[in-house]
């Protein structure tokens, strides 16, 4: 297991809209799927090792529609995959980095994920998740 790409959240007014360019270039979609927790309605597009999130919101609560009133459609964040989110964790904190929440969290398709704050990352979101295999 090691680090990788794991994939980059593109936040979207819509889906349907957001969708058509990829399919234009001709890369497979995955089936939408409501992420409660997060008020967002998601559809990955896999591109060779890594994938592209798609997120849309579903309620103005979401975060990423306040993130849209305010920057508006584009790149959220950039995920990165680790072998082991505990101990990925424990360093940061350790090491004082601002973490978005303390607490790892489930997203959608069950996997485990923490962001680290913009302000501890040179500005870019980034969400850490845990190679599942
Ligand atoms: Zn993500």
């Amino acid at each position: 297991m090691s680090f990788a790409l794991d994939h980059l959240g593109v936040a979207v007014r819509s889906l349907a809209d957001a969708k058509a360019i990829y399919q234009k270039i001709g890369l497979p979609l995955s089936s939408e799927e409501v992420v409660p927790a997060e008020n967002v309605r998601v559809v990955f597009v896999p591109i060779g090792e890594t994938r592209i999130e798609l997120l849309e919101p579903t309620s103005d609560d979401s975060v990423i529609a306040k993130f849209i009133a305010r920057r508006g459609e584009g790149l959220h964040h950039i995920s990165i995959r680790v072998p082991n989110l505990e101990t990925a964790v424990q360093k940061l904190q350790s090491g004082g980095t601002r973490l978005v929440s303390d607490e790892i969290k489930i997203g959608a398709g069950g996997h485990r994920y923490i962001f680290i704050h913009p302000s501890s990352s040179s500005g870019v979101l980034i969400e850490l998740v845990e190679a599942s295999d």
